[in-house]
Parts: structure tokens; sequence; C-alpha cells
């Protein structure tokens, strides 16, 4: 299916004529969670057997640059669900049916969110701070305080982990669970308020001993960075998805760039339009030139991942450098966008000025600058000697 069938014009206008009045009002996006539910977006993951669209990452990475280009919190934030039910399907894809049940729900209507992030953990998915306490049946309590939940006021179902600091020897484990929302033991503050995304509503997740049974711990993993395939399957559409949702941003901004730059009249060149000004004619063309290299190289990277390629040891690096080349391009092309499209865009309203306030959240996702150096240095060089 193309992108323009999964969203049809009628659906994606729809979409992008409510996505400044939620920044404005600082609200989430029930109305456009609704209407993507209705045309199916929340199963893109989700075999075409069990209902679903049955697409794979390429596809959905593609639909998400859509979306964004729409609505960026609303692509963001349904981007956690879609980073769920994505891993899942990698993980199906290689013979671990350890998450298929996340792909079944999701097709029973439930919405995941993705409470990984806390204050001060720059280890991520390789430590934690939130205590996983083990229950005498097999489950876990979760006790924390997971930042930056997008989706707070809708998930049905929360992906977490903590520690347990009892198990292997002492050593400790990460222990990864489904959270219920009927469940209790969690409860959210509402703390989102926000340059930009705001209508993701990340709010941050308290966990007051929130209980996972027993057949919803679906990982316990050392403390340390490994090659299980849940770590795979989560960077991959982690760092996929997320650089599709900021160059479907660059490419709204450079849509309207040039729109702006062939209206806009320029004195000095006797009233006719910008697009006559050679300055301006080679900035367009340096951002023109910018989108193209991401596009090919986000499209390069999803298809690998659908394809099983086997990158060896450069899969991490090549996944987080997609990520930080499309969330840094994205800020680049936004900021030519800006400036050729002149002080209009300055004000309160006008699209690029929410783009540019929205851009900026891709610096904080993971991997940030430094981590994706650090990986990209590691996979070529060997670690630092201490
Ligand atoms: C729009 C948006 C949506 C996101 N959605 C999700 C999501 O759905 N799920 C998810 O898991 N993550 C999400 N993230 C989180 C993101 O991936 C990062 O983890 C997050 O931006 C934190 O980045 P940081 O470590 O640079 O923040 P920092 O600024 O270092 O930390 C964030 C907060 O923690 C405090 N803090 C930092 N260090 C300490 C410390 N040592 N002790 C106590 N407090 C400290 C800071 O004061 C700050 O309030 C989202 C981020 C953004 C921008």
């Amino acid at each position: 299916m193309t992108p323009e069938e999964i969203l049809p014009d009628a659906l994606l206008e729809r979409i992008r004529a409510r996505a400044a009045g939620y920044d404005r009002d600082n609200s989430f996006f029930d109305e456009d969670l609704r209407d993507l539910e209705d045309a199916g977006y929340l199963k893109l993951f989700v075999p075409e057997s069990d209902g679903g669209r049955g697409l794979g990452l390429a596809e959905v990475a593609a639909v998400q640059r859509r979306l964004a280009g729409a609505a960026p919190a609303t692509a963001l934030g349904v981007n956690m669900h879609l980073v769920w039910t994505g891993v899942a399907r990698v993980l199906d894809n290689l013979g671990d049916g350890s998450l298929s049940f996340v792909l079944e729900e999701a097709a029973a209507g439930e919405l995941f969110a993705f409470a990984i992030s806390e204050a001060g953990n720059d280890s991520m998915l390789f430590d934690s701070g939130t205590v996983a306490a083990p229950l005498q049946d097999g489950g876990y309590s979760f006790t924390g305080r997971k930042i930056f939940t997008s989706l707070s006021p809708a998930w049905t179902r929360l992906g977490t982990f903590g520690k347990d600091s009892t198990a292997r020897d002492g050593d400790g484990e990460l222990v990864y669970g489904f959270i219920n929302r009927e469940t209790p033991g969690h409860s959210t503050v509402g703390d989102w308020d926000t340059l930009g995304m705001r209508a993701s509503q990340s709010n941050t997740t308290l966990l007051e001993g929130a209980v996972v049974p027993p057949e919803r711990i679906f990982r316990k993993l050392p403390t340390a960075p490994n090659q299980d395939p849940l770590i795979f399957a989560i960077f991959a559409c982690f760092e996929t998805l997320l650089a599709a949702v900021y160059t479907g941003i660059a490419e709204r901004a450079f849509e309207l760039a040039v729109e702006a730059v062939k209206r806009r009249t320029s004195a000095k060149y006797g009233g006719r339009s910008f697009a006559q000004d050679p300055d301006i004619r080679w900035k367009v063309a340096d951002a023109a030139m910018a989108l193209d290299a991401v596009q090919a190289q986000l499209g390069g990277i999803a298809r690998d991942v659908d394809a099983g390629t086997d990158h060896g040891n450069l899969w991490f690096a090549k996944l987080v450098g997609v990520k930080l080349r499309a969330t840094e391009t994205a800020r680049a092309v936004v900021d030519t966008a800006i400036r050729v499209s002149g002080g209009a865009s300055y004000f309160r309203g006008a699209e690029l000025e929410r783009l540019y306030r929205d851009v900026l959240a891709g610096i904080f996702h993971p991997s940030n600058d430094e981590s994706a150096h650090n990986t990209v240095a590691n996979a070529w060089l060997g670690p630092l000697e201490r």
C-alpha cells in the first residue's frame, strides 16, 4: 500500500487542520487518534490475517513521514505504539514469538506506550533506576519515575523496564514488562508544558508498585550492552521510525519554503519572485540535496531491517547514524526554510514557527549526538582503552 492509500488526502488535511489548535491549547490529539484508529493506522504492523495492514518497517516509515508533515506531535505520539508493534514484528521475523501477544492485542485495539526514559539514566536500555521487585508468582512490581511518556492520556498498555538488583548473584538484571492501564500503582504527573511537540502529552509517569503478572514479563537481560534480539529490534524500530518523523517535518518545511520563495517578491529584482534570487536559489537547492540524502539513507536502512540484511557489528552504528542524520538535517532544513520564507514565519500561528519548535525535540531523543558518535566510533575503532 502507498502512504497516500493509508493516509488519504482528506484525512491528512483534517489532521493538519487540528495541529495548530492542539499546540496552542497544549492538548492531546484525541480526535486525530480516533481518526487514525478508524483508518487502521494502529494496526500497520499487524498481519493481514489478523485484520491489520501487514506492513514492514520501510512502508511504515514512509507513511509516518507523511503524517509528521501534517502533525508532528501526533506522528511522534503514535510512533511509540508503532515502535512496540514494530519490535514484535521484527522479533517474529527473527523467529522469536515472545512479543506476538503485542500484535494480537494491537489487533484487538490496545494502544501501546513506551515508558523507558528516566531522569539521569544515560545508560538508557542498559541500566535502570526503576526497581523491579520479584513477586512469588514470577511477576514483578515496578516502582520508579519514567519521564517523557508520550500518549500519556490514552495508552492502554505501557511497555516499561526496571532493575531487579537481587538477580544474578547480586549483579542485577533488567526486567521488561507491560502494565495494563487498569492495574493500580501508576499515575501521570501533568508536567508536559514544553516548547514544542505539545500534543504528544509526554508527561512523567510515576510507578508505585505497579504489578506485572508473569505472562506479561517478556525479557530479563544483564545490565550491560548485549546482543539480545530485543535490543536490536528496539534500536531498529525506534531509531528508524523517529528518523521518519523528523524527515517528515523537514519535507513539509521544504514544501512551505518553496511556496514562500515563489510567492514573495523582491524589489531588488524588479518585483520578480525570490525564486529569481541566486542566493535564495542556492539555499533551496542545498536543502533539497540534504533531504535527498536522508530520504535515501532512511529508506535503505528500513528496507535492510525488513530484509534481515546482516550488517554485523555495524548494525547499531547504522541505526544511530540514520536517527542523527535525520534529526540534524531536519533542524537545518527547517532553519533554511525560515530564512528563505522571511519574517512572516516568525509570527505565532505560522506553520514554520511551529515546525521550528517541534523539530528541536529531535536532539533529545536517544541516541543523542554524543552517544551516536560513541557508538559509531566503537564500531570502527573499538572501545576506548581504560
Ligand atoms: C517530545 C519527546 C517525546 C518523548 N517521548 C518518549 C516516550 O514516549 N518514551 C520514552 O521513554 N522517552 C521519550 N522521550 C524521552 C527522550 O527519549 C529522552 O530520554 C529525554 O528527552 C531526556 O533526555 P535527557 O537525558 O537529555 O534529559 P535531561 O535534561 O538530562 O533530563 C530530563 C529531566 O531529568 C532531570 N535530571 C537529569 N539528570 C538528573 C539526575 N541525575 N537526577 C535527577 N534528575 C535529573 C532533568 O532536570 C530533567 O527534568 C521523549 C522526548 C521528547 C523530547
